[in-house]
């Protein structure tokens, strides 16, 4: 039992700080003539923002999607260039960039204007972000010639523009969709580079792109998910290989009990035992961020182990079937997902993908460093 000093109960996030790094290395040496731009928001897809960012310091600069995860950054002692990948919500969020020296995606016409009517004490660096096929953020391709112009004659903006763009299924080798986006994206940077002194850095390829389209790597990859070891690929089933999963989500039996045949189990008795067996009780549910679609049969990992979920995920607790011949105790860590259990199956169980698991943990969860 736990007590209030040595508190063994709750469920926590363990990252592995290798691994971080590690990953990052593998990162480098798939794309060896690129920068890399280390995607950290949403808490470092919850494996803790400043922790991520410190562990991943030999990246040449940070991405994060809201301007509150930049400040955390800098004040939690991050001095790399950070990029805002959706650029910056307010006209008056423009002397907070220059001030804590972020860079900003410039994707609409009112990010232009902002810019152009700003009076700032230094430039900012600006990532031009075009549309090839995303039909998300980011400007036409036919507009791109008249935004660098504008971009260029703007004394609050850096003259070296980064050209940007996000591919949308680069997770699929069997779409042709990176391919086309490839295409446009090339014509379109011969074009601009033609008509222009300066050098132009690009940057295209996301986790999925970094694995399957080494020619999109150019000069500034952008990865997320595989700096946190788990898979981008569609239909993946376990890490990608060479990488290192970072998180280890684990949590204990809180109760165990043996129970007969045709017992059910959980919200709904949706679950029924064909034979006597023995259920364990797992402290972790939807309150922690464990996925409440999880399907009868996700994998859980106890003592050496994989045992099937059963019955419904309820809100702090889980049910798993443990088997009659059980010798696992009240107290015993269980392993939701991490290194002996890949993430990529508990999300395919769940009808989701790795990176909602990750970053959902909820505050309850602890999260734990080591080495
Ligand atoms: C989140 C994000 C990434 C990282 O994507 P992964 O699939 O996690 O590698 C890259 N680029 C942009 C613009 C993003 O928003």
């Amino acid at each position: 039992m736990s007590t209030l000093n040595n508190i063994v109960n709750q469920a926590t996030a363990e990252i592995s700080l290798s691994a971080l790094s590690h990953n990052l290395l593998q990162v480098k040496k798939l794309a060896p003539h690129s920068k890399v731009l280390a995607v950290c928001k949403a808490n470092g897809y919850g494996h803790g923002l400043v922790e991520a960012a410190t562990h991943l310091h030999q990246a040449d600069a940070f991405g994060v999607a809201r301007i509150q995860e930049a400040y955390r950054l800098r004040s939690g002692g991050i001095v790399k260039p950070i990029v805002l990948l959706e650029g910056f919500f307010e006209a008056e969020d423009l002397p907070h960039l220059v001030a804590s020296n972020i860079e900003t995606v410039v994707h609409c016409e009112e990010q232009l204007s902002a810019l152009e009517q700003a009076q700032l004490s230094a430039p900012i660096q600006v990532w031009l972000k075009i549309d090839t096929g995303m039909g998300r953020v980011g400007i036409a391709p036919e507009q791109s010639e008249q935004y660098l112009k504008r971009l260029k004659q703007c004394s609050n903006v850096k003259n070296n523009i980064i050209l940007m763009t996000h591919f949308a299924c680069a997770d699929d080798t069997q779409s042709d969709m990176t391919l086309t986006q490839l295409n446009c994206f090339e014509q379109l940077k011969n074009h601009l580079i033609g008509q222009d002194k300066h050098s132009t850095d690009a940057s295209l390829a996301n986790s999925a792109g970094i694995l399957n389209y080494p020619q999109a790597h150019q000069d500034w990859v952008r990865p997320g998910i595989l700096l946190y070891g788990a898979s981008p690929q569609l239909d993946a089933k376990h890490a990608e290989q060479n990488f290192k999963p970072a998180m280890r989500l684990k949590s204990r039996l809180i109760a165990v009990k043996t129970i007969k045949a045709n017992s059910f189990v959980g919200y709904g008795a949706t679950w029924q035992a064909t034979e006597n067996t023995t259920i364990g009780i797992v402290a972790i549910g939807y309150g922690d961020g464990y996925p409440r679609h999880a399907k009868n049969g996700t994998p859980v990992y106890i003592n050496g182990r994989i045992v099937p979920m059963v019955g419904r995920v309820s809100m702090d607790m889980i049910t798993v079937d443990l088997g009659e011949a059980s010798q696992d105790k009240n107290g015993d860590e269980v392993i939701l997902w991490g290194p002996e259990n890949p993430v990529e199956t508990v999300a395919a169980m769940a009808d989701t993908i790795p990176y909602e698991l990750l970053c959902g943990l909820t505050s309850r969860v602890d999260l734990s460093y080591k080495d």
